[in-house]
């Protein structure tokens, strides 16, 4: 590591400092439509790992240019307001850990009454047509199949007893539970288990993969979550490091095309803009990756295409709701519904100072996809997510009487699937993703490809993929490898235009 990596300066002093640099060494060449400039690093996509790995590059003094497709950086942590509350349309839960820099980052900005701990209360399981049991006070242990979907919960991380690398969730819950699509309780392993926290079906999920993945997790599992209304993720993240980086970020430049072939890099984007750098940052999700919407000369190895076709990609979108009544129960913090919103939680609940009501749901794996068709059908847009939210408050209404759609003020729709910046919700374990004795299709992906092509993103993350922390962890991982092989900012090749 060279000295200017581990810098004396200020962070946001060497990021000013080098703002200055990154744009003054560009050299554009206007055309009649199209221009070129050049760069020591691109790193294609402006969510969390790709701004953290700018965010170390530019502070080592390298020239850097973020290219995002989408109209707004964040990617997938996104804050909107409904009513008078800031909520999550994409990453909520945060993990307190030592080891989780975005934690300490945050308890340090805002202070520790920033944060409750989520989910406090009761869990509702919607069984049997809407009749609510409630987990802890509502007398569920007398149901037979809601004392295996515990024991479940208990067993499904568990290496000793998911040892088939080729059987999926569904594969051992069918054959310890006799529980399968349409069984009464198919939901609770479903919609509570696989999409709720890995974000996917139940049939999709690799078993052992899963148990595997799990063990590897180095967070801590005590979720906690933001409780000021008025602030966001994305805000406070904005605050504490984004918003000095936004000056080297291009937005709405889809990066289509990376040529490796020559003697530098040209990273071509959707307007036809080339530019040109040494080294490439590929921050786009598992589900881009899959979708080969970026095209790479010379084609992209066989591991590396192995790898990122066989980590899951998850499907999911979050719906917030916002009624003139509370029409739940004060005990409940969370709520599994046997249709297609899955289950949904209380924001309101924790955030301070804000009298909305609001409901968050969290349509995942199949259900996804099947809210997904029916927008699709509807026209997409606004008419999409009606239709959306209709099913939201049908599913509510089926457990409250109808209350829910009387209720109903407004609503905010987060179709990650349906984004083509994102094509998922997150990466999950699928069958494949881990194998005995075999670096996981994650590491596999996380190989720079030769020299020049860095994979980062929460699907490289090896110990925490799927969220926010991983992806951060794996943006640094990239910038340490850029940096290591450039040989260091004193010295750095020369850019040849
Ligand atoms: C519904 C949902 C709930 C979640 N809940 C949590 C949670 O509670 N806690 C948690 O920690 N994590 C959560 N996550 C996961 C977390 O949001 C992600 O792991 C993390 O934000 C991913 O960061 P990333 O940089 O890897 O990818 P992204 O945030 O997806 O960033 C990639 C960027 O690349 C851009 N891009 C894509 N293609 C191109 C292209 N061709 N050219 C240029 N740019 C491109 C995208 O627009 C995007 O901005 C959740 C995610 C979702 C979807």
């Amino acid at each position: 590591m060279s000295s200017q990596w581990n810098t004396n300066m200020g962070r946001r002093e060497a990021l000013k400092l080098a703002a200055g640099v990154g744009l003054a060494c560009a050299v554009p060449i206007v055309g009649h439509a199209t221009s070129t400039a050049s760069y020591d690093v691109i790193v294609v996509g402006a969510g969390t790992a790709g701004l953290t790995a700018a965010r170390d590059l530019l502070a080592a003094g390298y020239r850097v240019r973020v290219l995002e497709a989408s109209n707004r950086h964040g990617g997938r942590v996104y804050s909107r307001t409904l009513g008078s509350t800031r909520i999550e349309m994409g990453a909520e839960e945060h993990y307190l850990a030592r080891n989780n820099p975005i934690y300490n980052a945050i308890i340090g900005e805002l202070g520790p009454g920033a944060y409750a701990r989520a989910y406090v209360g009761d869990t509702a399981l919607s069984m049997d047509g809407g009749k609510l049991c409630y987990e802890e006070t509502g007398y569920c242990e007398s149901d037979a199949d809601i004392r295996d979907n515990w024991n479940y919960w208990r067993s499904y991380g568990s290496r000793s007893l998911n040892q088939d690398y080729s059987l999926t969730m569904a594969d051992t819950v069918l054959a310890r539970y006799g529980v399968g699509k349409g069984h009464r309780a198919y939901h609770l392993y479903d919609s509570y288990i696989a999409g709720s926290i890995y974000g996917a079906s139940l049939d999709r999920i690799g078993a052992a993969s899963l148990a595997q993945q799990d063990a590897l997790w180095s967070l801590s599992s005590q979720v906690q979550v933001l409780t000021p209304h008025d602030i966001g993720y994305v805000d406070v993240l904005n605050r504490i490091w984004w918003n000095e980086l936004l000056p080297h970020v291009s937005l709405d430049r889809p990066v289509t095309h990376v040529d490796t072939s020559g003697p530098h890099i040209v990273v071509e984007d959707a307007t036809g803009d080339k530019h040109h750098a040494h080294k490439v940052i590929v921050t786009a999700s598992i589900g881009v990756l899959q979708s080969e919407s970026i095209t790479f000369t010379p084609t992209l190895p066989e591991p590396t295409v192995e790898a990122y076709r066989n980590i899951g990609m998850g499907r999911g979108m979050k719906v917030a709701l916002r009624f003139r009544e509370q029409f739940w129960a004060s005990k409940m913090a969370y709520l599994v519904t046997e249709g297609l919103a899955c289950s949904c939680w209380i924001p309101s609940a924790y955030k301070k100072g804000t009298d909305d009501k609001l409901v968050m749901c969290y349509p995942m794996g199949d259900n996804a996809q099947i809210l997904t068709d029916r927008a699709a059908a509807a026209g997409g847009g606004t008419a999409g997510d009606k239709v959306i939210v209709d099913e939201m408050l049908a599913d509510l209404d089926t457990i409250y009487g109808g209350k829910p759609s009387a209720g109903f003020i407004d609503a905010l729709v987060q179709n990650w699937t349906a984004d083509p910046y994102v094509r998922g919700s997150y990466s999950y374990p699928a069958v494949n993703t881990y194998a005995p004795n075999l670096p996981s299709k994650r590491k596999q992906l996380a190989q720079p490809v030769n020299d020049q092509i860095f994979f980062a993103g929460e699907g490289t993350s090896n110990n925490n993929p799927a969220c926010v922390p991983g992806a951060l962890h794996e943006g640094k991982r990239a910038a340490r490898e850029v940096h290591a092989s450039l040989g260091g900012v004193s010295n750095p090749p020369a850019m040849v235009s």
